[in-house]
């Protein structure tokens, strides 16, 4: 039987009618809207197609976006003291860093100095340390995103077999536990899972399966387990076409819910920056 598709415009939709709904209430009261500033470093072709979309997806909210572009040959200290002057100024309430930053630049340690309270992308050592207690509201995009796909389908994570392939800091792990806060009972896969060549056991059990590779077609479709839901994360460019991880026709025969990619995880994570963004407005009075 072919399985059912995820389609992360829907679940997009119904996210932004929600936090529509909050905003316009929190307006209400505060007389104020939540306010997203992000930082570029550079011009860069891919960082203004996030910017565009971000716009559009805040403005459809009533989160007002403000882009602050600095030149590339910023220095890290004058990078990050533009960040400080953003934490100390009442009206930003979240700041994003856009990547990619150019060379010399730590982005790491440049996200890092946003204070918790306004981290929108959740990265933050303190806010990812809240997912370990099982404590958040915010968290990493893409992994919030699968989380919202999984819980889509209705069906209960208490006590399945998740197995998560890739173990990224910005997916992989952050999911590991937002899962094994759901008591799924969650394995994580990665490179060396791979090397050691039992990829195909882990992935043939998982009741839900999530990849995060980057590589086109590594799960094959009769690994996948007859009933499973399977998130595929990945984004791979092969030839003219835009491809997942997964080897989508087969996996879609045996599997109950697929994701599409394009068109699974990636519509939901710009809804879940802004939800992102509106919690830590929150928490700004
Ligand atoms: P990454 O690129 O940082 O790491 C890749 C992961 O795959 C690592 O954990 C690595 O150990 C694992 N891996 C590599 N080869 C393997 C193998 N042979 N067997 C098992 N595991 C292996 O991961 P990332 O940043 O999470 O990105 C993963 C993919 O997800 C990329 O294609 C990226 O473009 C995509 N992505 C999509 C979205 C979205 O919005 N849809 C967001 C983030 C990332």
């Amino acid at each position: 039987m072919a399985a059912k598709l995820l389609e992360g415009k829907a679940i997009a939709e119904k996210l932004k009618a929600v936090v529509r709904q909050e905003v316009d209430l929190l307006r209400a009261k505060q007389n104020r809207a939540p306010k997203l500033i992000a930082l570029q470093i550079g011009e860069n072709a891919s960082s203004a197609v996030y910017v565009k979309a971000q716009r559009k997806v805040a403005e459809s909210l009533g989160i007002e976006y403000w882009l602050e572009t600095l030149p590339d040959t910023i220095s890290q200290a004058e990078a990050e003291q533009k960040i400080s002057d953003f934490n100390k100024d009442h009206s930003i309430t979240a700041i994003i860093v856009q990547l990619p930053v150019p060379k010399g630049i730590d982005a790491k340690k440049l996200a890092n100095t946003i204070w918790p309270a306004k981290d929108a992308e959740g990265m933050h050592p303190q806010n990812l340390g809240r997912i370990l207690l099982g404590n958040y509201k915010i968290g990493p995009c893409t992994a919030m995103a699968v989380m919202e796909l999984l819980e889509s389908t209705g069906e209960k994570l208490y006590g399945k077999e998740a197995v998560i392939v890739g173990h990224s800091e910005i997916v992989g792990k952050p999911l590991a536990l937002m899962l094994l806060n759901k008591l799924a009972t969650t394995t994580v896969c990665h490179i060396a899972t791979g090397e050691r060549g039992v990829l195909a056991d882990h992935v043939k059990r998982a009741e839900i399966l999530v990849v995060a590779v980057g590589k086109a077609g590594i799960i094959k479709g009769d690994w996948v387990k007859p009933g499973a839901v399977v998130v595929d994360v990945g984004i791979n460019r092969v030839g003219d076409k835009i491809v997942g991880d997964v080897e989508f026709e087969a996996a879609s025969q045996r599997a109950s819910y697929i994701t599409p990619v394009p068109g699974g995880v990636g519509p939901i994570t710009t809804t879940i920056l802004m939800r992102n963004t509106v919690e830590l407005f929150k928490i700004s009075f």
